[in-house]
């Protein structure tokens, strides 16, 4: 017997992927907010010994081609690899939900409701009439709370027992006489052409315009009478005239269920989340508000992750470089392998890795501000200013998951339905400083500025940013003109934050950059090492090295900007593969010269740097060109070469000419 599948729907934010992590035990990545889910993803797991697969997909308004994750979701549901669907809804917000859930139910689909968040409903003082609704839309409801695991098993049991039963799903939907009267017309014709798709949506679709399906069609060479069927409804009802008869229905029928099964208080619970909002959401405040919770995340990193565990990490580190010294002495390794250990595994790999408290801290604190609900509201605050240049406010998403990540961030443009918007996003979000970026920061800082930690961090974050909106505007005004969608997203209510996902949010970041030290990290520190020791016939780090000359040989470029040494010059370039490898590169570079005297990479950077210097290698660091894994996401992302190209020079000169700015301008006041 086939294994049987469970395929999770529903709006973006209504428990999806709870639901899916509390299935299968698995551990994806719960977000509060839209966007965080956009392919699809599949567990197992197991009922009365028999196994099932789950599906997780992205969360969408409607099933309508709009967007790149609607048309995931559309074209798995269409597949007919679920067995079952359910529908996960929420139940505070049931009508907007159920304009989805209309939409699944004219597919033809068994459907399972999830009504998920009954707690928050309950504490908005909204009941239900669970027999009613589940009449209405002709399928079992089950009341759940996700994130307690409360309705698991009457779920299990609802899900399992609609896939047994035979009985076909009918549509309760009543469209317009006349839509009804074309949807029969048009599936006479579709019906005996055995499509793979069921007859009266494809009817639907028709008449509501949709050029996916009508593309389907051709593609799929049905017969000429059909094509010719379809265009000649097309050519005589013109294109949007039923479109909107057929989403008026859906939302009439949206309406009358919530009518009839959903008991709303005569007077709106105002909730303290309300109450919080008119502050934190409010037209003057909101952007002061969020600059401020920054600037304490930013601090509380320091004053923790730094200040308290830091120096821990750093002792850790030494303590095991020098018992791999040690031991490597004591079993007579060759002296080449000991120098390799020393220089390129500990004081490069391990200039990495003293970060991780610090990458800790700043995600938990990220991931605190995420769950709670929070960072959506920073979303909708920033809206109004990022329409100003020229973005819809869904692209700030896009940059609070390139605070983490540049590769997720770009990413989650998938769902942007507009292409504009979504290719400025795109060129955009390398400005927004990742994860990958924070330990060079972190040791210039250390370096200089070791008391104003959080308030240079914060500022770097912030020039990111504003970089990010200029070009944004730019681009609007040079390459993609046009106007950008509205974003509407709904406010998740505040929560108290779940601990398994703030630390599941935080384990992903460091388990992530502990994987890349130990690996491509490593990989690049291995090779420049092998560069900086050939040939044998000079000094090793010397700038006779191959190592050296080419660096020499880059080093030029970087002059203007103030810093021009050939160490410094390879450290960039070895940040491309991936960034963390610029302090690796440096902490190897010098350590031959300056850690035998017992200095640390700290010391080092005070050497061959200045305040100002180190400023203009920042900024160099936070604006150049993205790491590979970013470029190879934007090729298969845009399915080009030209734009990963384009992305890689246009930020590398934005980088350049900023911190040649930076450094020409601050040595007129330095002198
Ligand atoms: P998805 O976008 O549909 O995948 O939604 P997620 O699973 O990422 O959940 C969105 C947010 O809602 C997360 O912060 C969850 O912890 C929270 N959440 C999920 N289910 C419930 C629930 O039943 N009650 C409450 N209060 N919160 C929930
Ligand atoms: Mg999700």
């Amino acid at each position: 017997m086939d294994k049987k599948t469970i395929a999770l729907v529903g709006n973006p934010n209504s428990g999806k992927t709870t639901f899916f992590n509390m299935l299968t035990g698995a551990n994806q990545y719960v977000g509060n907010w839209p966007g965080v889910t956009v392919e699809k993803k599949v567990g197992t797991f197991t009922h009365n010994r028999i196994e099932y697969d789950v599906v997780d997909l992205p969360g969408c308004y409607s099933l309508g081609a709009f967007s790149e994750d609607e048309l995931v979701a559309r074209d798995y549901i269409l597949s007919d690899d679920a067995d079952v669907i359910v529908n996960v809804i929420d139940a505070s917000n049931i009508e907007r939900n159920l304009y989805l859930t209309t939409q699944l139910l004219e597919m033809g689909k068994k459907v399972v409701i999830a009504l998920n968040m009954v707690d928050e409903a309950k504490r908005r003082d909204i009941s239900f009439d669970l027999d009613a609704l589940s009449r209405a839309l002709g399928a079992p409801v089950v009341p759940t709370v996700a994130s307690k695991e409360i309705g698991k098993d009457a779920l299990i049991e609802a899900a399992i027992a609609a896939m047994d039963e035979d009985k076909e799903p009918v549509n309760p939907v009543a469209y317009t006489d006349a839509v009804e009267h074309h949807i029969e017309h048009l599936h006479a014709l579709l019906e005996e052409r055995a499509l793979p798709y069921p007859a009266d949506w494809t009817a639907i679709k028709i008449i509501e315009g949709d050029a996916d399906i009508a593309q389907k069609l051709h593609d799929m060479r049905v017969d000429e009478d059909v094509l010719q069927g379809v265009d000649n409804f097309r050519r005589y009802h013109g294109s949007d005239s039923f479109e909107l008869d057929v989403v008026d229905s859906r939302y009439a029928f949206a309406h009358r269920v919530a009518e009839q099964a959903v008991v709303r208080p005569e007077q709106e619970v105002v909730t303290l989340s309300d109450k919080v909002d008119r502050v934190f959401t409010n037209k003057y405040l909101g952007i002061p508000v969020f600059a401020l919770i920054m600037l304490v995340v930013f601090q509380l990193t320091f004053a923790v992750g730094q200040d308290l565990l830091g120096g821990v990490a750093v002792e850790i580190i030494e303590g095991l470089g020098g018992g791999i010294e040690a031991f490597l002495e004591l079993i007579h390794a060759p002296a080449w392998f000991i120098a390799f250990m020393n220089d390129g595994a500990v004081n490069g790999v391990g200039a990495v890795i003293e970060f991780v408290p610090l990458i800790a801290v700043l995600y938990l604190l990220l991931g605190l501000l995420e769950d709670s609900g929070y960072m959506a509201r920073a979303a909708y605050v920033w809206d109004d200013l990022m329409r100003r240049f020229g973005l819809q406010g869904k692209a700030f998403i896009s940059m609070i998951i390139g605070f983490g990540c540049t590769v997720p961030g770009i990413m989650s443009t998938r769902t942007m339905d507009n292409r504009k918007d979504r290719m400025i996003t795109l060129l955009i979000t390398p400005f927004i400083s990742c994860g990958a970026k924070l330990p060079i920061y972190l040791v210039f800082i250390a370096a200089f500025f070791p008391s104003y930690g959080g308030l240079v961090l914060f500022l770097l974050y912030a020039f990111g940013i504003f970089v990010a909106l200029v070009m944004a505007k730019v681009f609007n005004q040079t390459m993609f003109r046009g106007e950008s969608s509205y974003f509407i997203m709904e406010m998740p209510p505040y929560r108290i934050p779940t601990v398994k996902n703030v630390l599941r949010n935080m384990w992903d970041n460091v388990s992530g950059f502990i994987k890349k030290a130990g690996t491509i990290i490593f990989l690049v520190i291995t090779l420049l090492w092998v560069l900086a020791v050939l040939p044998t016939s000079v000094e090793p780090y010397s700038e006779f090295s191959l190592l050296g000359r080419i660096g020499a040989f880059l080093a030029p470029i970087f002059r203007p900007a103030g810093f021009g040494t050939w160490q410094e010059a390879v450290a960039l370039f070895a940040g491309i593969p991936a960034k963390e490898a610029v302090v690796g590169t440096l902490g190897m570079l010098y350590a031959g010269q300056y850690l035998e005297e017992g200095m640390i990479l700290v010391d080092a950077i005070r050497q061959h740097f200045t305040p100002l210097t180190a400023l203009s290698y920042m900024t160099m660091v936070l604006l150049y060109t993205p790491c590979a894994a970013t470029l190879a996401i934007v090729a298969k992302e845009t399915k080009s070469a030209r734009w990963p190209v384009f992305m890689a020079l246009y930020t590398f000169a934005i980088g350049w000419l900023v911190a040649v700015i930076v450094y020409q301008v601050g040595s007129l006041f330095i002198g």
